[in-house]
């Protein structure tokens, strides 16, 4: 049977000026559409799912399409220009770039097709996540730290193919590769996974003693994380290929540090800016006064509270905040006033603060919310 070729605009759907994208995109949802996994047994879905991949093997390459946009069929030569009589199988090899974004991830919609040659296929490792604990004063400066991590390593004695020395993997006999066994009940087709292979389309007849043909291990390990200066809490940090090695020689996930940033019993973070309480005595915030501070980050500061500072004001030091990770600069230290307030008195002192109350005179400064502030007397 020898059918008039359909155009491969005509089978995407698209049209002659259609982008790249578009071209994609329109090929994806046919694939989806007369997908095998969503059509058993349905030859005809099975056709026009080998047509839309040749159109889109075609039309995805640059110099291809200029021929065929040039010429026709006629322009094209199949071998070369494109996979003829292709297996559905193949399709999921030479596109896998197209369907890994389709169906990868979780795994939601179909599983991906293994090879049919026997040959495990390499699979990306997992991402893994790990929380790390570190204290405001390490946050504000930066630190180096030790992370144990427990992960999957590739196999050093198989190297990473899962077989022992000599041998290699074999094609499922049950499935034939396909991972899968189609059978048909009446008017139902069912598909299931291979009870043979595991769903996996191919077998290990002499698995590596060390991974028993898992192609990797688990185990701890040990790394050396630099955290930098200014980083914020639940902050994640991202390292590349860190996570669990591939399977069969994937490429290895990545590891991400989630930053738990423990609470300081004198400091707090405001944005960029590292915050404190200082702690002055009456006379202190009336007549003003410099003092020397320690700060977090153990250098000394002076603080100049000015005449008459009143309670709650903020004093800034600049610059000596957190680094901003986004950008240039830093925040400030921040002092907030508070006055001391004692609870006991020696006798002279209490007597000197008579005086001086009574050279400010008893007077009420008003009253605030409705309450009465009229004096009555002292209780001390
Ligand atoms: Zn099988
Ligand atoms: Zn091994």
């Amino acid at each position: 049977m020898n059918k008039k070729k359909r155009d491969y605009y005509e089978i995407l759907g698209v049209a002659k000026t259609a982008s790249a994208d578009e071209i994609k995109k329109a090929y994806r949802k046919l694939a989806m559409q007369f997908h095998p996994d969503r059509n058993p047994d349905n030859k005809e879905a099975e056709d026009k799912f080998k047509e839309a991949a040749e159109a889109y093997e075609v039309l995805s390459d640059v110099e291809k399409r200029k021929r065929y946009d040039q010429y026709g069929h006629a322009g094209m030569h199949g071998g070369s220009d494109f996979h003829q009589n292709q297996d559905v199988n193949d399709i999921f090899e030479n596109f896998g770039d197209v369907f890994e974004n389709l169906f990868g991830g979780g795994g939601a919609g179909f599983n991906k097709r293994r090879s049919t040659r026997g040959e495990p296929a390499p699979q990306r490792g997992h991402d893994l996540s790990q929380k790390i604990n570190i204290t405001l004063k390490e946050a504000l400066l930066g630190c180096k730290k030790e992370l144990k991590i427990y992960h999957f390593t590739p196999c050093e004695e198989c190297k990473g193919l899962g077989c022992q020395a000599g041998t290699k993997a074999k094609s499922c006999n049950e499935c034939h590769g396909a991972g899968q066994v189609h059978y048909r009940q009446g008017f139902f087709a069912y598909s299931q996974a291979c009870t043979g292979c595991h769903g996996q389309g191919f077998s290990i007849p002499n698995p590596c003693k060390e991974c028993r043909g898992q192609s990797r291990i688990q185990k701890h390990d040990k790394l050396n994380i630099n955290i930098p200066a200014g980083i914020y809490d639940a902050a994640e940090l991202r390292l590349s290929a860190k996570g669990d090695s591939g399977i069969f020689g994937g490429p290895a996930g990545d590891l991400y540090i989630v930053v738990s940033i423990q609470a300081d019993t004198s400091y707090t973070r405001r944005e960029l800016d590292l915050v404190t309480s200082i702690h002055l005595t009456y006379p202190q915030l009336v007549l003003g006064c410099q003092l020397e501070v320690k700060t977090l980050d153990d250098t000394v500061e002076i603080l100049k509270i000015p005449k008459g500072c009143p309670v709650g004001k903020e004093i800034k030091i600049p610059g000596k905040g957190f680094a901003n990770l986004h950008g240039k600069g830093r925040g400030n230290l921040i002092f907030i006033t508070q006055c001391d307030i004692p609870t006991s008195l020696a006798e002279d002192v209490k007597q000197a603060l008579l005086t001086y109350a009574e050279k400010l005179g008893n007077a009420s400064s008003g009253s605030a919310g409705g309450i009465t502030g009229f004096f009555k007397k002292f209780l001390g």
